[in-house]
């Protein structure tokens, strides 16, 4: 009887092999082969403009804090005088004060139009960090052909490689087929509500619906994907949605010499951590189960029969993911607390304790689910949840992955980087671009850089190579 069952178990074990390895070889899957042209020679004019353009302030310091308005009035002159063609030959629009449109009217007005978005707007640098940076953070040194400053990423980079595309066809006389917009905000770092959404809604009242929306947000790495062992393109085409949970608890207070066995600060702290033990179930979204399936012919036999059977796998896939921040994000809605308000007084028992929850939700889930998941988890009536409405954003649709723009977006990457590999990714922050996605066929996000630093950071720059494929992608996305 007991050899039977084993011989029994030895053949559904072998049966298993069979099929393991049945399904990861007839994967026919291979590594794409394109014919590499690369960037023409660095344009020495456009990282001096990069240069200059650092080093005007225009920082966002905080929703409520004023900007410098001075500063913004200088970037716009340093545009008019270093781009006199954009200038001269496009119309430009302005948007509360410091955000701009500019039309370059194509040839076929039948054809939908591109909108390539950049913001002018940067993130301040702390005075503890300034003595940090090798260079002054405003100075725009160029030094071993790297651009060195506050914005040399994030986003100036763009704003210049946009328009150093277009000054230079604009001088060989060149008309796009399809009208482009150039849209630049000027507040993308604390939302962008009075740039890009003015903007956006400017195109909703238009009837305008760009082909495609291009901004910042996907690069090629290097460093997250090592065992490719090759640059790894990755395109954002959904954005993850975002919401604030209010949680607050009223119990009341009084001398702290005589506490009560609870109080509303203890009642809320177990709240927060019965939040936090839990997560939601995690799930591999459509744009996650593309990246796998094209990352899958360049990764090693055990890797690629785990992805090949990701039926028995799956299990095994997701904990993988979840082991660094950067990947959990990517299979889970995440949920933090970021603001706890209570108390007045030291020896007060305050009556009110308060915490806000931040979500990021992943497509195929919704602010509800979020909002149920959290009311479950905390399963106490004295705790009282509310999900704000006010910065309430549900996941964004999917730019397909067949979608004829991202698939233009795609050769171009694969024109101008040797051994590249491209995907689709899932945005796990927020751009400017989400304001488009709901008459947008395609918004995209991806900046043609590789080695770029310290953005948001410390001794934030750009290398002349990484300006250059920039300039050399924006322009055969306009000329192909
Ligand atoms: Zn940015």
């Amino acid at each position: 009887m007991l050899k039977k069952i084993a011989k029994l178990v030895g053949i559904l074990f072998l049966l298993l092999v069979v099929v393991l390895l049945f399904n990861t070889f007839k994967d026919s899957s291979t590594l794409p082969k394109y014919t590499v042209e690369g960037a023409p020679a660095t344009n020495d004019s456009a990282a001096v403009h990069l240069s200059q353009a650092i080093q005007i302030k225009t920082i966002s310091f905080g929703d409520t804090l004023a900007i410098d308005t001075t500063e913004f009035l200088k970037f716009r002159k340093f545009l008019e005088t270093s781009y006199p063609n954009v200038h001269a030959k496009l119309q430009r629009q302005i948007f509360n004060q410091f955000s701009y449109v500019y039309k370059w009217t194509g040839k076929d007005s039948a054809l939908q139009p591109y909108v390539l978005m950049a913001h002018m707007d940067v993130v301040p640098v702390e005075a503890v960090a300034e003595s940090k940076w090798t260079v002054p953070s405003f100075s725009g040194t160029i030094k071993n052909d790297t651009i060195w400053g506050r914005g040399a990423v994030d986003d100036k980079v763009s704003v210049i490689a946009i328009l150093e595309s277009v000054e230079q066809l604009l001088k060989q006389n060149y008309t796009p087929n399809r009208t482009i917009y150039l849209c630049f905000g000027h507040d993308e770092e604390i939302s962008g509500k009075r740039g890009a959404k003015v903007i956006s809604n400017w195109f909703k009242e238009q009837n305008l619906k760009p082909a495609m929306v291009l901004d910042e947000g996907g690069q090629i790495d290097t460093k997250h994907f090592k065992q490719l062992n090759r640059p790894f393109a990755v395109i954002g085409t959904s954005e993850k949605g975002y919401a604030n949970f209010d949680l607050s608890v009223e119990i009341p207070g009084g001398h702290s010499s005589m506490p009560a066995a609870e109080t509303a600060i203890d009642v809320l702290n177990k709240a927060i951590e019965k939040i936090r033990a839990h997560s939601m179930e995690p799930a591999i979204t459509p744009t996650m189960q593309e990246l796998l399936n094209r990352t899958k012919p360049a990764e090693k036999f055990a890797n690629r029969l785990v992805l090949s059977n990701l039926w028995l796998f799956k299990g095994l896939m997701i904990g993988q993911l979840e082991k660094t921040k950067e990947t959990n994000a990517m299979v889970h809605t995440t949920l933090v607390p970021t603001i706890l308000q209570s108390g007045i007084k030291d020896n007060v028992i305050p009556t009110v304790a308060k915490a806000t929850f931040n979500s990021r939700i992943l497509p195929g889930q919704t602010s509800d689910d979020v909002l149920k998941f959290i009311t479950n988890a905390v399963n106490d009536d004295r705790v009282v949840v509310k999900k704000q409405t006010i910065s309430l954003m549900e996941p964004s649709p999917i730019t397909p992955f067949d979608n004829p723009e991202f698939k233009k977006v795609e050769q171009i990457i694969y024109k101008s980087v040797p051994d590249v590999l491209v995907s689709p990714f899932l945005m796990i922050g927020a751009t400017d671009s989400r304001y488009y996605r709901s008459f947008s066929n395609a918004v995209l996000n991806f900046s043609a850089v590789q080695d770029v630093k310290g953005f948001h950071g410390i001794d934030e720059r750009i290398g002349k190579t990484d300006l250059n494929r920039m300039i050399f992608f924006y322009n055969q996305l306009i000329t192909k």
